[in-house]
């Protein structure tokens, strides 16, 4: 063991791990995989699956055991709290005697840490947003989507010119990406629309355009609801400089930019926000206008569970009147489950046909490029500590074709499921189950597998490591003909690579 070798983690390889979680837990996985100890791998497990009512208890059981948990739990908070990895590298610097006291002093903040467990956020595009908008009254301008140039044209002739094209991809900036272009008649609102479908901004393909009636634009000002963490509240955001990059204005101009924290217990008011918003300098009719939107605004956040609401820029035309010309909701995944409607949203929004059937079923899977060995796991850091290993020992022939996380219980189902899945990928040549049982056992994965083999017929080779609770019994149940049980990930090394390289079969 060797805490000094963390210093050196890459915390910014290539894993989608925002797509799966956040960067720390690649660290934590590291962490694991360096002191190749199953406390530590298990209490990774257990922090990832954090969601789960049961983790505190898990947690304070692995706590009582050893105190290489104690520097995981120091690590999760200072994390938590302060989301800067560089804390974390520095902290590991100072070596375990540190780390032991300042994990003691942080237990007492378990309570607080446990309401701020794993939240991913879903992402909608704005026209989405723009037809929730309009459900509460927002003055949205009149649009239409297109997926292709005659489709804007036709769009743009029936709202009536001047229309603005935009690019419907989930990032910001696509103004300044040349995603957003005003185009005078219909047929400029043809060429402008071929011009941004297919264009990539910032990684992202354009597949369909917004068309809106165009607004013209005296003012352009920011307001939004966002939640903070730190104060377990939602907080309002507004500026009268906006259009622009708001976290700029914040950093240049402090002055113009002005919050109102919501007290959940007494909601939102009017008043507050209009006060605050005469403060940083909105003209009273818009000040009046803004605060009824956030109002609004407010309202959408408690429906939805939104973690971000935001109009950027709320316009005031020439004409005197106000438009919200952009639109922006971020919902928090923890509260999908009360809206199935988003999560219907959010899956149709999977471009990847495996994705999406991973998804279907219920599965948390991601499909990595140029990817050939199938990745099986049993919670978020093992999987991608398992991803880490063959990315290491693969030498550039064996590398993760996916993630995939079975999740707690791996039942038959779900496992049959998972192999179902990672074999759909016609990219992968060989597979690497790896399970760690906990409160999982090992013989139930391994009956689950063997019936799943039963029915998911494959000649791609299986390899199978099952470590924890009840793992004796686990190998010797598995079908030993249809998988290769492996104790060390080390051992599938080799012959993955033969597997991979020669494309061959078992
Ligand atoms: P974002 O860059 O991704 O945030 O996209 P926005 O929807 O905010 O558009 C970027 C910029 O394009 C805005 O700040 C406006 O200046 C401009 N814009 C967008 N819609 C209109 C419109 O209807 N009329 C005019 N004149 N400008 C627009
Ligand atoms: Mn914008």
């Amino acid at each position: 063991m060797d805490p000094s070798g963390i210093s050196s983690v890459n915390l910014s390889h290539t894993w989608p791990v925002g797509k799966i979680k956040s960067g720390f837990v690649k660290f934590l996985t590291r962490f694991s995989l360096t002191l190749k100890h199953p406390v530590v791998t298990a209490f990774v497990s257990t922090i990832i699956d954090a969601g789960d009512a049961e983790w505190l208890r898990n947690w304070t059981e692995i706590i009582n055991y050893q105190w290489h948990a104690l520097i995981c739990l120091t690590i999760y908070i200072r994390v938590l709290s302060s989301s800067i990895p560089e804390t974390i590298r520095r902290a590991y610097r100072k070596g375990p005697v540190f780390l032991r006291k300042v994990s003691r002093r942080l237990i007492f903040q378990l309570q607080q840490i446990s309401q701020r467990e794993w939240r991913c956020i879903v992402k909608i595009q704005e026209h989405y947003a723009r037809d929730i908008f309009k459900k509460y009254g927002l003055p949205v301008p009149d649009f239409g989507l297109a997926t292709n140039p005659d489709e804007a044209r036709a769009l743009a002739k029936e709202l009536g010119t001047p229309v603005v094209v935009k690019a419907q991809v989930l990032v910001g900036g696509r103004g300044k990406a040349g995603g957003v272009k005003l185009a005078d008649d219909i047929d400029e609102a043809r060429d402008k629309a071929g011009a941004i479908l297919g264009m990539d901004i910032k990684g992202l393909k354009v597949e369909k355009v917004l068309v809106a009636k165009s607004v013209d634009i005296d003012k352009e000002y920011y307001i939004g609801i966002v939640l903070d963490r730190d104060r377990k509240q939602h907080v309002v955001i507004a500026s009268p400089a906006g259009g622009v990059d708001i976290e700029q204005v914040a950093e240049e101009t402090p002055d113009k930019i002005g919050k109102v924290w919501i007290d959940p217990k007494y909601g939102l008011h009017a008043y507050e926000c209009r006060k605050m918003l005469f403060d940083i300098g909105f003209e009273q009719k818009v000040a009046l206008h803004a605060a009824a939107i956030l109002q609004k605004l407010y309202q959408i956040v408690l429906d939805h569970d939104c973690s971000l609401v935001e109009i950027n820029p709320l316009v005031l035309s020439p004409d005197g009147n106000i438009w919200a010309i952009d639109a922006k909701i971020n919902f928090d995944d923890s509260g999908l489950f009360r809206h199935p409607e988003l999560r219907k949203l959010k899956e149709s929004e999977d471009t990847d046909p495996i994705e999406r059937d991973a998804h279907s079923r219920g599965l948390t899977y991601v499909r990595l490029e140029d990817g050939n060995v199938g990745i099986i796991g049993n919670g978020a850091g093992l999987v991608m500590g398992t991803m880490d290993e063959v990315k290491r020992f693969g030498r550039d022939i064996a590398k993760p074709a996916n993630f995939l996380d079975i999740g707690g219980g791996a039942r038959a189902d779900s496992v049959k499921n998972s192999l179902e899945v990672v074999l759909s990928d016609p990219n992968v040549k060989a597979v690497l189950i790896n399970v760690f049982g906990g409160i999982t056992r090992c013989d139930e994965v391994a009956r689950g597998l063997n019936e799943a083999i039963e029915s998911v017929k494959t000649d791609i080779p299986i390899f199978v490591r099952l470590e924890g609770t009840n793992s004796v019994e686990g190998r010797e149940i598995l079908n030993g003909d249809a998988f290769h049980v492996i104790e060390t990930l080390d051992q599938a090394a080799e012959p993955i690579i033969g597997y991979v390289s020669e494309g061959a079969v078992r």
